[in-house]
């Protein structure tokens, strides 16, 4: 797809993505929907306000009435469009930095449109095939309160709100200036912790600090959390559909130790968990443990989307899904990414026990990244063939969903070619460190050897 890549279209506002190009995509997914209602919402950034009006003149120009929610959380967006049946139209980009914006595009049912939906919009727009209605047709707005308390109170109704208030929990909560901002803080006290935050503006200019929730992004939370003696700590990214989350020490936590520990309390034997190529080892072994199936997509989350519906179509019960960037699903809820749904189900480990001891048994794994350039596609075409013959010559068992990954029953190694860059990425991981640099450094040699 050249318009939707694996998360939505993105790109820096006014720049790559223009109120013209929103407009355009609107008109292309209004005319798909043809449906008579579609809702508008955007997190916290700068031009979201322009970019959502550029989608509700779109969508008006092809005969929908448009819902304008405001800020909303993007999964808040998608319980408004399931509890009311229609599609919306997000604009964010998620945890990108402040100068970016995006667009996503979300079912009647909730969830976000599958590859073959976007392909088809994408069509329409490249074509600038649209439904334009008469003038008499065009749709009307109007402003829609209370999205945000409706979200607020399905997710309280979904969790396990007296296990979690008996726990007298301190929540130390930072929304990065983004959606969350508007909703999470209200969220933790509703469940009945006592909540203390840290860049809880919402203020697209993300004074405090970048949207991504990634470690180096966070130390101000940790600080929060020791100077409040809190029980745990959790971050969002711009659109607050991903939880990170530090312990009762301030000690920042993977997101793969996470996603591991929630897969190990939520799966039985037999279910499904479902994750991305570059799924770490921590959820091979939970699921190996609980005798229960890993699926693998290619990385993105419009491939876990995909995939998920066709295993329920199979009758198989999908527990959770996600990759280690605290993007995560519990689909029997709904098939969206959910920070307060996740960071909720994390309370409710963490009433039990310290926040560090419900991680502890998915820590010490070592992750070895390496990057090898290449000059033209003939020399990634050797490469990939290299990397082909190295997986047969390992006696592992190779998965070609996106690349390839050999998987070793104890560690793994993935080599797959950047979509954005010309370089091969080679990833691996094991308990044992030297295990995983060795795995590595075996597919790097493979690979620099057919660039001859
Ligand atoms: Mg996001």
């Amino acid at each position: 797809m050249k318009v939707f890549g694996s998360s939505g279209a993105r790109g820096v506002a006014n720049d790559d993505l223009s109120p013209g190009f929103v407009l355009r995509v609107a008109r292309a997914a209004g005319s798909y929907w043809l449906a008579d209602r579609v809702a508008v919402a955007r997190d916290t950034r700068a031009t979201g306000e322009m970019l959502a009006s550029a989608a509700a003149s779109g969508l008006a120009s092809v005969g929908a009435d448009v819902e304008r929610l405001g800020v909303v959380p993007t999964p808040g967006a998608q319980a408004y469009a399931e509890q009311e049946g229609v599609p919306a139209v997000m604009i964010t980009a998620s945890h990108n930095p402040p100068e970016y914006n995006g667009v996503k595009l979300i079912g009647e049912d909730g969830v976000e449109l599958t590859r073959e939906q976007l392909e088809d919009v994408e069509e329409r727009l490249l074509a600038d095939d649209y439904e334009t209605a008469a003038w008499s047709d065009v749709g009307e707005a109007r402003s829609v309160e209370g999205a945000r308390r409706r979200y607020l109170e399905a997710a309280l109704a979904a969790v396990d709100r007296e296990r979690i208030a008996d726990a007298d929990l301190t929540v130390a909560v930072d929304p990065g200036h983004g959606a969350g901002a508007l909703t999470s803080p209200e969220f933790f006290r509703r469940l009945g912790c006592e909540v203390v935050t840290v860049n809880a503006q919402p203020d697209g200019h993300f004074p405090g600090r970048d949207p991504e929730p990634v470690r180096e992004n966070l130390a101000d939370l940790g600080d929060l959390v020791r100077a409040a003696d809190a029980d745990v700590g959790v971050a969002h990214d711009g659109d607050a559909d991903r939880a990170i989350f530090f312990d009762e020490r301030g000690e920042y936590v993977e997101g793969d130790a996470t996603l591991a520990a929630l897969a190990a309390a939520e799966l039985d034997a037999g279910d499904v968990a479902v994750s991305a190529v570059n799924v770490s080892q921590r959820l091979v072994d939970v699921c190996r443990e609980a005798d229960a199936d890993l699926k693998l997509t290619p990385i993105g989350s419009t491939n876990i989307i995909t995939r998920v519906p066709e295993l329920w179509a199979g009758d198989r019960e999908v527990a959770i899904a996600g990759e280690g960037n605290g993007g995560i699903f519990f689909p029997s809820y709904r098939l969206s990414r959910d920070g307060i749904y996740t960071a909720a189900r994390f309370l409710e480990l963490v009433a039990d026990r310290p926040a560090s001891e419900v991680v502890e048994p998915h820590g010490g794994y070592h992750n070895v990244r390496v990057n090898i350039d290449y000059e033209d596609d003939a020399q990634r075409q050797a490469m990939l063939a290299a990397a082909e013959r190295q997986a047969h010559e390992a006696g592992a068992d190779l998965d070609t969903t996106d690349g390839y990954r050999l998987d070793y029953g104890d560690a793994w190694v993935l080599a797959r070619p950047s979509g954005t860059e010309p370089v091969v990425r080679i990833y691996a991981e094991a308990r044992d460190e030297s295990r995983a640099e060795e795995l590595a450094e075996e597919m790097r040699e493979a690979l620099a050897e057919a660039d001859g």
